[in-house]
C-alpha cells in the first residue's frame, strides 16, 4: 500500500483532511489496543485519562498547534529536535539533547509495540489460552519481526534524501493500519458483548462485587491525576516523535487540522468506546482463573472457539503496533543521524572530507544505520527490561520524558526572550528528574543498584527518594515524576531566559518563529549572514546532496519566484541565495548541520546581534512602507477615478449648454428673422394698403408675443434649474387650485365647445407651491386643449390620493403621444413630430418646465395611453 500511494494518489485530493486525520491515529498504539483493557480491568475507566487530552486540548489548542505547523513549513523542519534547535539558533547541542531524550525517552515505547506483537503472537499460537507473561514466545520470532519491520523502514524512510518532505506513501499506509486496528477492536468486542456479556442480566454485571471498581472513577490520586495526565497526555500528543512526524512534518496543508479536530477526537472515543464492557467480558469470562487482562480481547474469542476473530484481533493489534513502530523510528532515525551523526561527523576534519567525498551514499547510509541501531536498542531492551512491565506504564514514562519539550516549544514561538542556554538547561534539568523519579525504580527492580536510593534518598538525603522528591506525597509514580519534572523545567526556562540575553543567531529565529505571519511569505529575504562565495559554488555544494538536476531546477526557481534575473555562475551570491541554499540543505541533514556547513564554506565575520536585528527590523519596515504606498496610490486611483468621472460629467453638461444655447438661438431666429423681414417690406413700401398693413402688423404681433413667451420660459427654466428657486409651499386643497385653474378656461368650455369633467375630489389639504402648480395645470390643460378634435373635445381630470401621494391625472382625446417618443417630451425643445403642425407657436419647453417644477416637489410626472384615447398625464406628489 506505502509502494504504491508513494507512486500515484490512491484517493482524490478531498480526502486527503481525512487521510490526515487517520494518520494521527498512530496516537492508538497497542498500548490502547490491548494495554486500555488491562488497565481498565484493574483501575475501572482511568484508562480514558489519556485519551482526554488529546480529545479537549486538540480543539482547543488547535491554532498553537497550527503555528508549529506553519513554522516548520517555512523553516524545512525535519524532526522536533530539528525545530528546537531551529528556534534556538539553528544550535547543535539543543538539537542533540532534544534527539538524545527522544531516543532515550522513546525506545522503551518501540520496545513495547515489539512486546506487545510478541505476546499476541504467542497467544494466538499457543494451545493454552492462559498465558503467563510472554513466557511462551520463542524468543526468535520478535527478532524476526523487528527485521522485517527494519527491511519496510529503511525501504521507505530513507528513500527520500529530504527529510522535509511528505511521504505520501506512509501516510496513506498508517491512515489504513488506523482504519484497520478500529474495525478489528469493534469487531472483537462486539464478539464479546454478544456471546459472553449476553449470558449476564444487566443486574448481575451491576451487581457483581468483583465490577464495582469498573463503573467508577478512581479518585484515589485526586484530581491532580486527572490534571496531570490530561496535561500530559496533551503535551505527548504533541512532542512524541512519530505524532509530530505525521502532524507536523507530513502535514499538506494546515487547513486539514479543521477535520482533525473533529475526526481524530471522534476516532479515540470510537476506539474506546468497548474498552469497558471486554474488560468486563475477561472478569466475567475468566472468573479468578489467572489471565492477562491486556489480551482478553484477543483470548476471549479464542477460549470461545473463534479462532478467526482472535485472527481479526491480532491484525488489528499487529497494526497498531507496526504503525507506531515504523514512525517512530523513521522520525528518530532522522534525529539520529541529523542532529547527532552528522554534526559529529562535520565537526571532525578527517570524517568531513570522507563524507564529502559522497555525501549522497553517506546520508543513506547514515540513516539505514540508525534505523538499525534504534530498532535494535529497541529489541534489546525489549529482551531485558520491558518484558517485566504492563503496557500501559512504559509507555506513560515514554510520554513524560518528551513531555519536557513543552516549555522550550511554548516560549519558543510565544516569546522572543527565550534562550537557547535556558532550553538546554531546563531540558536537562527536566530529563534528570525523570530519570531519577521514573527509570531509576525500574533500575533498582532489575537489581542494578541499590534499593537503599528508594527507601533513604540519593545519598542518604531524604528528600530526595525517587517515588517522594522533596518530601512530596503524590501517590502516583507517572503523575510524581511530571509534576515535579515540569514545575522545575519551567521554573528554570524563565529565570533562565530573563537573566542570559539571547545572541544574534537566537534573536534572529525568534523573529522568525514568534512573528511567523511576517515572515511566511518573505523569509528568503531575511538576511542571516553575509560571505565570498559565488553562485557555482553553492549550485555544487547543494548537488551534492540532491544531486545536479535538481539543485539547477531549484536555483532556476528561486531567480524566477523573485522575478530576478538568471545571475552569471561566477557571481558573488547575495544573502538570499545563501539563505535559501541553508534551507534546502535543512530539509536534508537538518538546520544545525546545514548552518555548520555554510559557515565553514564562508568562514565569514560573525554579524553582531544588532546588525541582524536591525536587518530584519528594516526588512519589516520596508514591508510596511510597501503596504503604506500600496494603501496611498490606492488612494490616488480613486481620487484620479472621481475627478475623471467630474470630468466627464462636466462635458456632458458642457455640451447640453452648448445645445441649449444653439437651440434657443435658433429658437429665437424665427420669430425675429419673419418680423424683420415684415418690418423691413413695410419700411420699403411706406405706400402699402392699410388692409395689408394691418395683416403684417398682426403676423409681427403674434410672432413678437411668441418671442417673448420664449424668453420668458428660457429664463424660467434657467432659474428652475439654478436651484435659486425656493419653494413657496403651502397648504392647499387641490381642488380650489384646479378650480381657479379651470375659471379662466371656462371661456373655452362655452366658445370652442368640449367638455371638462373633474372626478374623486379630494378635501385634504396638501403642501404645494400654488402659483407653480398653477403653471403646471395651466400648461396641461392648454396643450391638451390645442390637440383636442375642434367638435367633440374632451378633457377629464382626476384627483386622488394613494396612502402619501397625491396626484393628479389629466388626459384628453387628442391624437395622444407615440409610445417611444413618451420619455422625451419632458426634454427641453423636444416637439413630437407628427403633433408640429397642430402646435404652431410651440417652443417645446411647456412640459421640461412642468418636470422642474414638480421635481422641485419631489415628485413625478409621467405621460400614458388615456382611455379616451389621447394622451393621460399624470403628476404625482407626496403629501408631506
Ligand atoms: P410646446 O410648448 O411645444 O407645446 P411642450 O413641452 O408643452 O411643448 O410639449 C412637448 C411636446 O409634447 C410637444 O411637441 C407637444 O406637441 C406634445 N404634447 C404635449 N401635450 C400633448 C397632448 N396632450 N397630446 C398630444 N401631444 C402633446
Amino acid at each position: 500500500m506505502a509502494f504504491i500511494a508513494e507512486r500515484k494518489q490512491l484517493l482524490p485530493e478531498k480526502w486527503s483532511p481525512f487521510i490526515y486525520a487517520l494518520s494521527i491515529g498512530v496516537y492508538c498504539t497497542a498500548w490502547t489496543f490491548y494495554g486500555s483493557i488491562g488497565r481498565a480491568t484493574v483501575f475501572g475507566p482511568d484508562f480514558l485519562s489519556i485519551y482526554v487530552g488529546p480529545i479537549l486540548l486538540m480543539p482547543l489548542c488547535w491554532g498553537f498547534y497550527r503555528k508549529i505547523i506553519k513554522i516548520s513549513k517555512v523553516q524545512k523542519i525535519t524532526s522536533i529536535a530539528d525545530f528546537i534547535s531551529s528556534r534556538y539558533g539553528k544550535n547543535i547541542s539543543v538539537g542533540a539533547l532534544v534527539a538524545f531524550v527522544c531516543i532515550i525517552g522513546v525506545i522503551p515505547y518501540i520496545s513495547l509495540q515489539i512486546k506487545a506483537i510478541a505476546d499476541s503472537f504467542g497467544l494466538l499460537s499457543a494451545a493454552s489460552t492462559i498465558v503467563e507473561h510472554a513466557s511462551i514466545v520463542q524468543s526468535w520470532k520478535p527478532l524476526l519481526v523487528t527485521l522485517v519491520l527494519g527491511f519496510f523502514i529503511i525501504l521507505f524512510g530513507t528513500s527520500k534524501m529530504d527529510a522535509s518532505e511528505k511521504h505520501a506513501g506512509l501516510v496513506n499506509a498508517i491512515a489504513f493500519e488506523s482504519i484497520v486496528k478500529l474495525l478489528a477492536f469493534i469487531i472483537g468486542g462486539l464478539f464479546v458483548g454478544f456471546f459472553i456479556l449476553n449470558k449476564f442480566s444487566a443486574e448481575q454485571i451491576q451487581n457483581a462485587p468483583q465490577l464495582q471498581h469498573l463503573f467508577v472513577f478512581n479518585t484515589d490520586g485526586g484530581y491532580m491525576q486527572w490534571i496531570g495526565m490530561t496535561l500530559l497526555s496533551f503535551t505527548a500528543f504533541i512532542f512524541l516523535p512519530r505524532q509530530f512526524q505525521l502532524g507536523v512534518i507530513e502535514n499538506k496543508d494546515d487547513k486539514h487540522l479543521k477535520t482533525a479536530i473533529w475526526v481524530f477526537p471522534s476516532y479515540l472515543i470510537l476506539i474506546n468506546l468497548l474498552v469497558i464492557p471486554v474488560a468486563i467480558g475477561g472478569i466475567l469470562f475468566y472468573n479468578n482463573q489467572p489471565y492477562n487482562p491486556d489480551y482478553a480481547l484477543l483470548s476471549l474469542p479464542q477460549s470461545m472457539g473463534a479462532n478467526w476473530i482472535s485472527l481479526i484481533v491480532f491484525l488489528g493489534g499487529f497494526s497498531a503496533a507496526t504503525g507506531m513502530i515504523i514512525v517512530e523510528t523513521i522520525a528518530l532515525s532522522t534525529m539520529l543521524s541529523n542532529n547527532i551523526i552528522i554534526p559529529t561527523i562535520l565537526s571532525n576534519e578527517k570524517l568531513k572530507s570522507s563524507f564529502f567525498s559522497h555525501v549522497l551514499k553517506s546520508i543513506k547510509w547514515i540513516r539505514r544505520a540508525s534505523i538499525l541501531i534504534l530498532l535494535s536498542l529497541s529489541y534489546v531492551y525489549y529482551e531485558y527490561i520491558s518484558g517485566k512491565y504492563s503496557l500501559v506504564s512504559i509507555g506513560l514514562i515514554s510520554f513524560t520524558a518528551v513531555a519536557q519539550f513543552a516549555p522550550s516549544v511554548l516560549f519558543g514561538i510565544y516569546w522572543k526572550r527565550a534562550s537557547k542556554l535556558a532550553s538546554i538547561i531546563s531540558i536537562s534539568i527536566g530529563i534528570s528528574i525523570w530519570f531519577f523519579t521514573l527509570i531509576v525504580p525500574t533500575l533498582i527492580s532489575a537489581n542494578l543498584i541499590s534499593t537503599s536510593i528508594i527507601s533513604e534518598g540519593l545519598f542518604g538525603i531524604h528528600w530526595l527518594k525517587p517515588a517522594h522528591l522533596f518530601g512530596a506525597d503524590i501517590a502516583d509514580p507517572i503523575t510524581h515524576a511530571f509534576f515535579w519534572s515540569m514545575l522545575l523545567n519551567t521554573l528554570s526556562f524563565v529565570s533562565v531566559s530573563l537573566f542570559f540575553e539571547p545572541n544574534a543567531d537566537e534573536s534572529t529565529q525568534a523573529e522568525l518563529f514568534v512573528d511567523i505571519d511576517q515572515y511566511s511569505n518573505t523569509y528568503e529575504q531575511s538576511f542571516i549572514r553575509s560571505g565570498n562565495v559565488s553562485i557555482l559554488d553553492l549550485r555544487k555544494l547543494m548537488s551534492s546532496f540532491i544531486g545536479e538536476n535538481k539543485s539547477r531546477q531549484l536555483f532556476r526557481q528561486y531567480f524566477l519566484r523573485n522575478q530576478l534575473e538568471i545571475p552569471d555562475d561566477l557571481t558573488k551570491a547575495d544573502q538570499g541565495v545563501i539563505t535559501y541554499t541553508e534551507k534546502i540543505l535543512s530539509g536534508v541533514i537538518g538546520a544545525a548541520s546545514s548552518r555548520i556547513i555554510l559557515q565553514s564554506m564562508m568562514k565569514d565575520e560573525v554579524i553582531r546581534m544588532n546588525d541582524v536585528v536591525d536587518l530584519l527590523r528594516e526588512s519589516q519596515q520596508i514591508l510596511q512602507l510597501n503596504k503604506e504606498l500600496n494603501s496611498k496610490s490606492s488612494e490616488l486611483g480613486k481620487a484620479y477615478e472621481a475627478l475623471s468621472k467630474a470630468n466627464t460629467k462636466l462635458k456632458q453638461i458642457d455640451q447640453l449648454k452648448d445645445e441649449f444655447l444653439y437651440t434657443v438661438t435658433h429658437e429665437l431666429r424665427t420669430p425675429l428673422t419673419s418680423v424683420r423681414a415684415f418690418t423691413e417690406i413695410m419700411h420699403d413700401h411706406p405706400d402699402m394698403d392699410e388692409q395689408k398693413r394691418q395683416e403684417f402688423l398682426k403676423v409681427m404681433v403674434y410672432e413678437l408675443e411668441r418671442l417673448s413667451k420664449l424668453i420668458t420660459q428660457v429664463l424660467d427654466l434657467e432659474k428652475l434649474e439654478s436651484g435659486k428657486h425656493s419653494l413657496q409651499l403651502n397648504a392647499t386643497k387641490p381642488i380650489d387650485l384646479l378650480n381657479r385653474v379651470v375659471a379662466a378656461f371656462n371661456t373655452g368650455v362655452e366658445t370652442e365647445e368640449f367638455e371638462l369633467s373633474i372626478a374623486n375630489v379630494v378635501e385634504k389639504e396638501v403642501h404645494l407651491d400654488e402659483d407653480l402648480m398653477e403653471r403646471v395645470l395651466v400648461n396641461l390643460l392648454a396643450n391638451a386643449k390645442k390637440y383636442i378634435p375642434k367638435d367633440a373635445g374632451k378633457i377629464h381630470v382626476h384627483l386622488n390620493t394613494v396612502d402619501s401621494m397625491f396626484s393628479i391625472a389629466i388626459e384628453d382625446n387628442g391624437p395622444g403621444i407615440p409610445v417611444e417618443q413618451r420619455s422625451q417630451v419632458f426634454n427641453k425643445f423636444y416637439q413630437v413630430v407628427q403633433s408640429k403642425k397642430n402646435n404652431a407657436g410651440g417652443s417645446g419647453l411647456g412640459l421640461s418646465i412642468c418636470k422642474k417644477i414638480i421635481d422641485l416637489h419631489k415628485g413625478n410626472i409621467s405621460v400614458e395611453q388615456s382611455d379616451l384615447g389621447g394622451a393621460k398625464f399624470i403628476i404625482q406628489i407626496p403629501m408631506k
